[in-house]
């Protein structure tokens, strides 16, 4: 069978400066099924392959197919990550995909799965309910390890922001006049990105970091509805940096999670007038991160980082100093197929980014 992609052998297994992919496909839902639509997309077994149709075949580093349970998803891309974040480095998460392929499932940050994984995370057996997602897995994984270590002292901050039609918006602080979320311009010095004004809560416990997500996730939904959109529109980055200091040293590694907007293409939508110009304004981050990806993969010198928020503010993360995780999510639905294929392609093109050399600062 033809592959598309590149084939496994071209990089090595665990390859800590690549950016790692994995795809997850979701159950086909039963609005798929009201609509008669079938699975087009299968996982090849014991390989980390999909076969699109009849014969479109990807490899990627992880493939997840419709049955694979958060744990699974968390055990074999997550647990490895959290580990170097304890180790002292960057990482970042992105969820990409189409509206209603997983992305928010798979992450946990929706308002309603952060407040019952806040609540009740675990069943009677302790484990992690099936609907707990990845953030808050994250979240116990990490405060397990910093909390009570002898000799390591630690402290945590978390922060929230989304952004939307091009402006970053910090999803922890309304402004009282307008009663809107505060708008955080973004500062560069010596080739430093970050956001003026930006909230950032000190948690000392998972309870806090989720109170933090929960948060968070409920002013993206009201923001959203106050600005008469959804968020799926918005690109949602939830951050937790730590600071560890052992044996007199220290190391401040950061972990964004990042739930992409919806990739669907604006035409899809049948999108006009105001509408086609936030589709616009909201693609512009996706295609910017499209095109740094593509310069990065072509060793290009100029990689047009500037071109949109979204791309600045994940710079680290994209050829940076940072190890960076893509979760593409996928709808099974042959209704979907055109944006499954065009998710694949995207996620294909991430494979082959290289970031720079791991140093712990
Ligand atoms: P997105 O954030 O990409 O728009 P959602 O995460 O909201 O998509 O998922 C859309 C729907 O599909 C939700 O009802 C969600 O519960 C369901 N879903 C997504 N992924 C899975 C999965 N792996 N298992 C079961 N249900 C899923
Ligand atoms: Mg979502």
């Amino acid at each position: 069978m033809p592959d598309a992609s590149r084939p496994n052998s071209a990089r090595e297994k665990h390859d800590t400066e690549a950016v790692a992919v994995g795809i997850r496909v979701r159950p086909l839902l039963p609005k798929d099924i009201a609509e008669g639509s079938r699975e087009c997309l299968r996982k090849v077994p014991d390989e980390p392959q999909v076969v699109l149709g009849l014969d479109r075949a990807f490899t990627f580093d992880h493939v997840f197919e419709a049955t694979a349970p958060q744990d699974r998803v968390y055990a074999e891309c997550m647990d490895p990550l959290m580990q170097s974040v304890l180790s002292g480095h960057n990482a970042t998460v992105l969820a990409y995909g189409q509206t209603g392929s997983g992305k928010t499932h798979t992450m946990g940050s929706s308002a309603t799965s952060a407040e019952a994984a806040l609540q009740s995370p675990h069943n009677d057996s302790g484990l992690f309910h099936e609907s707990v997602g990845l953030i808050p897995r994250a979240l116990h994984q990490l405060f397990l390890a910093i909390t009570d270590r002898p000799g390591v002292k630690c402290t945590a901050k978390a922060s929230f922001i989304e952004i939307y039609k091009e402006e970053v918006l910090d999803l922890l602080s309304w402004t009282t006049e307008t009663d809107q979320l505060a708008t955080l311009p973004i500062r560069e010095e010596n080739g430093i990105v970050s956001l003026t004004g930006l909230r950032q809560r000190k948690v000392s416990s998972v309870a806090e970091a989720m109170n933090v997500l929960t948060e968070g996730a409920r002013s993206r939904s009201t923001g959203a509805t106050a600005m008469n959109a959804t968020s799926s529109r918005s690109h949602a980055i939830f951050t937790l940096s730590l600071e560890l200091t052992s044996s007199g040293k220290t190391v401040s590694p950061k972990v964004n999670f990042v739930d992409l907007a919806g990739s669907e293409r604006a035409k899809r939508t049948g999108a006009s007038g105001e509408r086609l110009q936030e589709g616009i304004q909201i693609n512009k981050g996706l295609l910017a991160l499209g095109n740094v990806i593509n310069s990065l993969c072509e060793r290009q010198s100029h990689v047009p980082y500037r071109d949109s928020k979204l791309t600045r503010l994940l710079q680290d993360s994209l050829g940076g100093n940072s190890r960076t995780l893509m979760l593409a999510c996928v709808s099974p639905a042959d209704a979907d197929l055109e944006e499954t294929l065009n998710t694949l392609k995207y996620a294909n093109r991430a494979r082959q980014i290289r970031n720079k050399p791991l140093v712990v600062q």
